[in-house]
């Protein structure tokens, strides 16, 4: 049992962040697993990565280490993996391109678990453990998308002590020739509900920087309305239509053994987020955006007739505008005004 947490970028992006989310551990006794995802913005740096760019990469995590009071293992693991990249940048051209900017991804994961795990493991008092993902989420080759072998991943997490809080990355993985994979850009809330199926945990909480699921991207439309329980079937249709909230992949490990996941914010942990499980309230609807298109996700999709649909599934209806922003922001006005 247990709970299998994820930390977003935003959520650790700095050292009173990362100090947040310690917060909030603390406050959650039931989390025996948390995913570190790679400080904000970080994994995209490394993706264009230059030798100047890993200097100020480097310097940004070493001054949170500083900030945090961090011991000195810490700072060496930081200095280690700064070296590595060096390495890694140092022999790009050698390497086959996806199969490389792979082994650079982790990176900014072990930057970002370290500090976390400094940060924990100094304030919480009780075990508290740095664990390497690539020795459990065993996956196939595909460098850049890789399938999970959850067969591996289970028996691979069956090692795992119950008494210890693990803390560790997020999506990042290892083939069977022991290479660096990923699970697709975003993928570390994939990675917490893999563990989670993994383990059979109570329940996923994916902690991020907006209050939950809302009828439409904040971003969007400030008057989106956080949506407090939720399908699954509804939360992967959104998703999978460009809800950048969550990984469109998320929640397919934990759908069968009907894992509750919840999102929440690390800025407002007390508010109560969404619960995405398999219970649908009426009435509930959600819209994502996606290059130039709009989405409208509701369970009764099936019986709507609407003018200008090019797309439509059993729960969805698809619209198209050279501005889709506004197109859903209009949506959006007109269906919240009659609430
Ligand atoms: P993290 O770094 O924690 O993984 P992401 O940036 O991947 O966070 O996801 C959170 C972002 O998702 C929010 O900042 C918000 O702009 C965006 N988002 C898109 N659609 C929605 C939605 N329907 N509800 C809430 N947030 C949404
Ligand atoms: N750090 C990775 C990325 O930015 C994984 C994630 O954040 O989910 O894609
Ligand atoms: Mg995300």
């Amino acid at each position: 049992m247990g709970i299998v947490a994820k930390f977003g970028g935003s959520s650790v992006k700095s050292a009173q962040a990362i100090e947040r989310c310690v917060d909030i551990v603390t406050n959650f006794p039931e989390m025996d697993l948390i995913v570190v995802s790679a400080t904000y913005q970080t994994t995209n740096k490394l993706e264009h990565l230059t030798f100047e760019l890993l200097e100020e990469l480097h310097k940004h995590h070493k001054n949170m280490a500083f900030y945090l009071d961090l011991d000195k293992s810490i700072h060496q693991e930081i200095d280690a993996t700064t070296e590595m990249a060096k390495n890694l940048l140092e022999k790009k051209e050698e390497c086959e391109l996806l199969s490389w900017q792979d082994q650079m991804y982790c990176v900014g994961e072990m930057w970002s678990s370290w500090l976390f795990y400094g940060a924990i493991s100094k304030k919480l008092n009780r075990d508290v453990e740095w664990l390497d993902a690539r020795k459990i989420i065993k996956t196939d080759s595909t460098f850049g998308c890789a399938i999970p072998k959850v067969d591996l991943i289970e028996k691979e997490v069956s090692q795992l002590s119950e008494k210890t809080l693990y803390i560790t990355q997020g999506f990042i993985g290892e083939d069977k020739q022991g290479r660096g994979t990923t699970l697709g850009r975003e993928g570390s809330d994939y990675t917490a509900t893999l563990i989670a199926a993994a383990k059979k945990s109570q329940a996923v909480v994916i902690w991020t920087d907006v209050p939950g699921i809302s009828t439409i991207d904040p971003r969007v439309d400030n008057q989106a309305i956080v949506i407090p329980q939720m399908s699954y079937k509804m939360a992967t249709t959104l998703a999978e239509h460009g809800a950048k909230v969550l990984f469109s992949k998320t929640l397919d490990p934990v759908v069968k053994l009907n894992i509750p996941v919840f999102v929440k914010s690390s800025l407002e942990p007390n508010s109560p987020g969404t619960c995405i499980s398999n219970q649908s309230p009426e009435g509930n609807f959600g819209l994502a955006i996606k290059d130039k298109f709009v989405t409208f996700v509701c369970d009764n999709a099936e019986e709507l007739e609407m003018e200008g649909i090019v797309d439509r599934g059993d729960n969805f209806l698809v619209f198209e505008s050279e501005n889709a922003i506004q197109l859903a922001r209009d949506i959006h006005q007109n269906l919240i005004k009659d609430m």
